[in-house]
């Protein structure tokens, strides 16, 4: 393992402190062994564990940055790694949340995606979000049988949905999704952009739902 010097600020006095720090050996992005170059790092921060501050790091062989947090014991410094967190959409309604957590797992990870980059991922993981909430809501709120909806291709499912403009966003989301899939792509001038907007917009019809059917189970007293 390397070693390298971190300078650290200390308000409470003239002088600043070292602290030592191991040094990744490895490129998270070209996955080359090297000795990664310190390029800055933040303050140490206090939590509610040990304090920890992160560094940034320049890979000598494909120049890209990279982060590693470290937390500071004493005067001693252990890496605790690069966590990636999912992404979130903070306005997803709790009553989506609560009814279909696969579809909200599998969209924060397409968000995810998104904040990555990653664009070749971001509309299959889309399309993959739509298929379970869609199936998830004609299965829990609709009262269909899994087996029936399990084995059902999407469009089919889609079909079963009542209220056409559920039904139609969610074609189109669907139309969009398989775009992002296949070979050729047939809806040029759209992209998961639109998808997320859509997906989106489904969430609140299908939230509205689940709220008038809150509302319609008062009985009269
Ligand atoms: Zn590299």
């Amino acid at each position: 393992m390397h070693k390298a010097e971190i300078y650290f600020n200390d308000s409470s006095s003239i002088n600043g402190y070292y602290l030592d720090i191991e040094t990744p050996n490895h490129c998270p992005h070209c996955h080359t062994k090297i000795f990664p170059v310190v390029i800055g790092h933040s303050d140490i921060t206090e939590t509610e564990t040990f304090p920890i501050f992160t560094v940034i790091f320049l890979c000598p062989s494909c120049k890209n940055h990279f982060v590693e947090t470290y937390n500071k014991i004493k005067d001693k410094t252990f890496s605790i790694g690069y966590k990636p967190s999912n992404t979130i959409d903070e306005e997803v309604p709790s009553k989506i949340k609560d009814f279909f957590p696969r579809f909200y797992n599998i969209y924060s990870q397409a968000l995810t995606a998104e904040s990555y980059g990653l664009e070749e991922l971001i509309g299959i993981g889309f399309r993959k979000s739509i298929e379970f909430l869609i199936k998830d809501f004609l299965i829990e709120i609709k009262k269909f049988s899994v087996d029936e909806i399990s084995e059902m291709s999407l469009q089919n499912a889609i079909n079963k949905i009542d209220d056409i403009k559920t039904k139609t966003l969610a074609t189109k989301i669907y139309w969009l999704g398989n775009d992002e899939t296949h070979y050729q792509k047939k809806h040029e001038d759209r992209n998961y952009t639109d998808m997320k907007i859509f997906i989106k917009l489904l969430y609140s019809y299908i939230n509205s739902e689940l709220t008038y059917l809150d509302a319609e189970s008062i009985e009269k007293k």
